[in-house]
């Protein structure tokens, strides 16, 4: 045979070409090798994998857990079947066959029995095949998803095997069900080649497997090694080392989270020196002395002292104030500016909307009438002209507080010396526009986020578990409970009667209409729809309304929510955009129309409007008749808890941790393998184990932490999480 040199020239090239990307990848990092040269992937699924799953290296497969495992170790039982049970294994026999004509062709219907009970089981597809393959009464397991069907217990297309070949076919393992696309399985990538191609991995690169925690983790919590949980979670041998292989995986993913959200607060201390506001002074104390009118509560005090012990110290405070609506952090955060005031420096607060911000800067201007403090609002509708003094007397130091919105932000408002930041209702900020106010300063001001939206605890560990957080878990004496109910549509005249009522005994009632991004004019429709009702109902000249809505000018959104707060309305009828901050005390009624279409801590949020007063105060959610299963739990939350931090987990449960505000952002919510609403109690374990850990080793350069030091240094690298606060 002769080669002609050309083809062999080129074939000697291929392979040299071959063999240095091979010798390259040998060399440099035996480990975590691209999975092309997995058997069984290949440049083109690998870069399938790749675009679609981002899966590149072999690490990135040790860390691809199943979604979910076929447990064919386990037999069903008929009757134990339940709607949410899926993929059943159940042995019987067929005792009857039947074709059913449809639409076009035929199905085919079996009857399957077990001593327990009757299903069906249905073929639409190869019904003629099919029919010939099935033998009645004798022993066969079948396989597959199982539906209710007309009430009756359905597998379609199930897998089938006779009893006796099934023995011999040595099934009885778990089998992993990965995640997958479409586009994967369109192009041959099935379960079985996802499952082959981490037998494969297994086989060859087992032993390269390190471990990244230390032997104390490993023995106080009795973890698994890590070789042995990777193993486990793609190919379990049974459900309790399935189970133990999770334990491990959510303890070493919380475990690094935590690792990285503690390391990156200690360096910020550590590098971050914030104003010393030693003096407690003259402004702080006049007011404190003459213009509180109330006697602040415990609540209050301690958080106080929290700041205070903040402030007082050269730590640069970076600190997330909770506390359920009417909890009082308003007079906090007033206190907190004095104290910055008070030792020469200036203070800001940051409301998410112009009327929050409009109303802090009259409750703030009120509040210190007489302390000789010079407060200024700063929105998108400040006139030019009053901009410029605004930007000048910033310059100068002569303005001591500027309230405002995001307007703040702005490149062009420059403070002479900023010493704090007051943010309210951080979810509607987020940690990007934190971050800026830092930036406005040589020193970054202290900052003090509050928020009336009450996180749970595993969420705040995990999302803002940088931040120090203080709570406000006590509202002011003499406040009653709002009571809450739920009436149908159809109950709207009676509704209207209890309205009626209230109104003759001088209180005032908000009716508030969804307002939804996707359906902007709808919403506005119906607005505008309950309005006219409404005012039929409640003609002129003894009862006066009020309406606020998105879609009008900023000035005329003030000037009726003016009216309203002055008294000279009764009925204050609007979209959510009162929903934060804004407060009538003599407001005792909040009617929350379509409440089914609000989210829990909308509905929690709006029902803080009212019961500020003394008087008792009601919240009545309207719904259409039909309601689905969510929005009956949360109405039915709604009914029975006034608790804030009761109705978050309740919220989080619902909607799961990346629909709860302000945690797109965060990145700490792409867990894969633990579960924040399902996994608190190790989180928890997680963070006291990187706590302590941090406290013997604050840099992890210990010997015995050389793993944990080398596994945390990859994770930083992929993640970093929170790198850019530092
Ligand atoms: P939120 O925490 O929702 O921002 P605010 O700061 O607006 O609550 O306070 C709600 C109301 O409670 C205000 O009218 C405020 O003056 C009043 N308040 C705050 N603290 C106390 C207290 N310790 N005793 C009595 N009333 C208080
Ligand atoms: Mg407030």
């Amino acid at each position: 045979m002769v080669v002609k040199a050309s083809v062999f020239r080129r074939f000697v090239f291929i392979i040299l070409v071959f063999l240095k990307d091979h010798y390259k990848v040998m060399s440099k990092d035996k480990t975590n090798i691209p999975i092309s040269y997995l058997k069984g992937v290949g440049a083109a699924r690998a870069e399938l994998l790749a675009s679609e799953l981002s899966l590149r290296r072999t690490k990135d497969l040790f860390t691809f857990f199943p979604n979910r495992y076929i447990d064919r170790t386990k037999f069903y039982q008929i009757k134990e079947l339940r709607e949410d049970t899926s993929d059943v294994q159940i042995m019987g026999v067929i005792t009857s066959i039947r074709s059913v004509q449809q639409k076009r062709g035929s199905r085919l219907v079996a009857e399957f029995v077990d001593k327990t009970g009757t299903m069906q089981l249905v073929w639409f597809k190869g019904a003629k095949w099919i029919k010939d393959s099935l033998r009645a009464n004798e022993p066969c397991v079948v396989f597959g998803r199982l539906t209710f069907f007309n009430g009756l217990k359905t597998m379609a297309h199930p897998e089938m095997e006779f009893l006796a070949d099934y023995k011999k076919s040595l099934k009885e393992s778990i089998q992993p069900i990965y995640p997958s696309t479409e586009k994967l399985t369109n192009k041959g990538v099935s379960n079985r080649v996802m499952v082959k191609i981490m037998q494969h991995l297994f086989q060859v690169h087992y032993q390269e497997i390190e471990e990244s925690l230390n032997d104390e983790l490993l023995a106080e919590h009795v973890l698994m090694s890590k070789k042995d949980a990777l193993l486990n979670i793609h190919f379990p041998k049974n459900q309790g080392l399935l189970a133990k292989a999770k334990f491990r995986l959510k303890f070493e993913e919380f475990f690094f989270i935590q690792l990285q959200l503690l390391m990156t607060k200690q360096r910020r201390i550590e590098n971050i020196k914030g104003y010393a506001f030693e003096r407690v002074g003259e402004k702080f104390n006049f007011f404190y002395r003459n213009n509180l009118s109330f006697e602040l509560t415990n609540a209050q005090k301690k958080v106080l002292k929290e700041i205070r012990k903040d402030l007082g110290s050269s730590l640069h405070m970076n600190r997330l104030l909770q506390g359920d609506v009417g909890s009082g952090k308003t007079i906090v955060g007033v206190l907190a500016m004095l104290m910055a005031i008070d030792n020469g420096f200036q203070a800001a607060l940051i409301a998410p909307t112009e009327i929050l911000a409009t109303q802090h800067f009259t409750s703030v201007s009120s509040l210190l009438e007489g302390v000789g403090v010079k407060v200024t609002l700063l929105t998108g509708s400040t006139k030019v002209r009053a901009r410029r003094i605004i930007h000048e007397e910033l310059e100068n130091g002569s303005l001591h507080i500027l309230v405002g919105t995001h307007a703040i932000l702005e490149d062009k408002v420059q403070f002479q010396n900023l010493g704090i930041s007051i943010i309210d209702e951080q979810h509607r900020f987020g940690v990007a526009q934190r971050m800026k106010m830092w930036l406005k300063n040589k020193r970054p001001p202290h900052v003090l986020v509050m928020t009336a939206t009450p996180i749970p605890r595993t969420l705040a560990m995990s999302v803002y578990g940088d931040l120090d957080v203080s709570v406000i878990d006590e509202l002011p004496p003499g406040r009653k409970a709002v009571q809450t109910v739920h009436r149908y549509d159809k109950n709207r005249l009676r509704v209207f009667k209890f309205m009626k009522d209230e109104i003759e005994k001088g209180r005032q009632v908000y009716v508030v209409y969804p307002l939804i991004q996707e359906s902007q004019v709808m919403d506005y429709k119906d607005l505008m729809d309950g309005y006219e009702s409404i005012s039929r109902e409640f003609p002129l000249p003894k009862y006066k309304l009020s309406i606020v809505h998105g879609q009008m000018k900023p000035a005329d959104k003030e000037f009726e929510m003016n009216r309203f707060v002055k008294g000279e309305t009764q009925i204050m009828v609007a979209t959510t955009v009162i929903e934060v901050g804004v407060n009538v005390p003599n407001a005792s009624v909040m009617i929350i129309e379509s409440s089914e279409r609000f989210g829990l801590s909308q509905l929690h949020q709006l029902r803080g409007r009212v019961g500020r007063g003394a008087e008792q105060s009601y919240c009545i959610l309207m719904s259409s008749f039909k309601l689905s299963k969510e929005a009956k739990t949360r109405i039915e939350t709604m009914v029975t808890t006034t608790d804030g931090f009761e109705i978050a987990e309740v919220d989080l449960k619902l909607r799961g941790p990346g629909n709860i505000m302000g945690t797109q952002q965060s990145g700490v919510l792409n867990l894969k393998i633990g579960d924040l609403v399902k996994d608190g109690n190790l989180l928890q374990l997680a963070r006291a184990s990187a706590t302590k850990l941090l406290k013997e080793d604050s840099n992890l350069l210990l010997e015995k932490n050389v793993r944990i030091a080398k596994a945390y240094r990859e994770i930083s690298e992929k993640t970093s999480i929170w790198s850019h606060i530092s």
